[in-house]
């Protein structure tokens, strides 16, 4: 009898003995994430159960429901997509996009030039009109762009988390019908925190995350498609060049056939519910109230200690503020300064602004007056 094999022996060099986690407290008033609601936290530590057992897919479903009150749209096809923010940005463009499809992106930051970015490895045929960081289309330049290209989407950007800047929406989804173009918005900053009227802007296709305005941590992206948008997906002529993030597949789990496709992050959506249920118990009008109410006590206390802000006050995005650094300040080791010794987290410059701006976020569960003045009696007496 041949000699049986010896298995190979364990290989211990990767075996840390570490410590049960332990996370220090934050305030993480930057670009995102955004400290979670602790009834979100709560919510997510529960057991998980089944994905198809049937109290899930209730949850599934009141999920969905609360979505489209966040949205302000009747879009059947509106679900959380397993995956961050960017998991839902590639879906609405590798959901649509054939090979060949012109996609005008209009770009005024960091995001903008991702949905290119994506796009292009869709193979469309991307063009871009753009912006300076800091500032945001008009009617006229969108309509200049719609008659020069004649796009099947426009993809823009409404809450430009790297420039604080809140893009004007109204007309732009008349002039894509008007033009026979699909209007893709990433609303990541703006959901449950600034105006949005997905359904009323017409909007074909948006997308947004969980860790900012809805409170919850990262991991979930909401998505959302309605009829017009629909209808391009149905006559495409090949498959969705990406399994995962197919709707059409999806839908099977999420409409009523209730298919398995992946195994849905069960704990996250127990989190999103929670998020979306205090949203809702809120209401949408009182905590874009609250959102605006914080950013502007934010902005003048900024001002009275003679920072300048690097948006204009009417593109000024309430959840996310744009402070420039002051000549002679080290921008970086200030806010190394501000974690280290308060345990509040403040953002740097993206891109364009790398070194130029503090990026001040108050989303969600953060924006509240007192997060507001502690932030602005420490940055008065801690800036240099
Ligand atoms: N779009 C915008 C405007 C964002 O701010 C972000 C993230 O901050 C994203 C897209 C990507 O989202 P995520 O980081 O959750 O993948």
């Amino acid at each position: 009898m041949p000699p049986l094999p010896v298995p190979p022996s364990v290989n211990s060099a990767h075996r840390l003995a570490l410590d049960p986690i332990a996370t220090p407290e934050r305030l993480l008033l930057g670009p995102g994430p955004s400290n979670a609601h602790p009834t979100v936290l709560q919510a997510l530590a529960r057991m998980p159960i089944g994905h198809l057992d049937p109290l899930y897919i209730d949850l599934m479903g009141e999920v969905q429901e609360l979505l489209r009150y966040a949205w302000q749209t009747d879009n059947r096809l509106t679900i959380p997509m397993s995956g961050t923010g960017s998991a839902a940005m590639e879906a609405t463009l590798a959901n649509t996009i054939e090979p060949g499809d012109k996609v005008l992106v209009a770009v005024m930051g960091y995001f903008g030039q991702r949905l290119v970015d994506m796009a292009g490895r869709y193979r469309a045929e991307v063009v871009t009109i753009e912006r300076p960081w800091g500032e945001a289309f008009d009617l006229a330049e969108i309509e200049a762009a719609l008659i020069a290209h004649k796009p099947a989407i426009l993809a823009m950007v409404h809450a430009e988390t790297s420039t604080g800047v809140c893009q004007p929406m109204e007309g732009i989804g008349d002039l894509c019908r008007q033009h026979d173009c699909l209007l893709l918005l990433d609303t990541v900053t703006s959901l449950g925190a600034v105006p949005l009227h997905i359904d009323a802007w017409k909007v074909d296709l948006a997308y947004s995350c969980s860790q900012k305005g809805l409170s919850c941590p990262p991991g979930l992206g909401p998505f959302t498609m309605g009829p017009r948008a629909e209808a391009k997906l149905a006559a495409r002529s090949g498959k969705v060049p990406n399994w995962y993030l197919d709707v059409s597949l999806l839908n099977k789990y999420w409409g009523s056939d209730r298919v398995y496709h992946h195994t849905a992050p069960v704990n996250m959506n127990f989190g999103m519910r929670e998020a979306l249920r205090l949203l809702a118990e809120e209401g949408l009008e009182a905590a874009w109230a609250r959102h605006r109410g914080n950013a502007e006590r934010l902005w003048a206390g900024l001002e009275r200690l003679g920072l300048e802000l690097h948006v204009s006050e009417p593109l000024r995005l309430a959840t996310l503020t744009t402070v420039r650094i002051p000549e002679g300040v080290d921008g970086k080791a200030f806010s190394r300064h501000l974690l280290d010794r308060f345990g509040i987290e403040v953002g740097g410059g993206l891109g364009d602004l790398a070194g130029k701006v503090w990026r001040i976020g108050l989303m969600g569960y953060n924006s509240t007056p007192e997060n507001v003045d502690r932030l602005l009696a420490i940055v008065e007496s801690e800036l240099p």
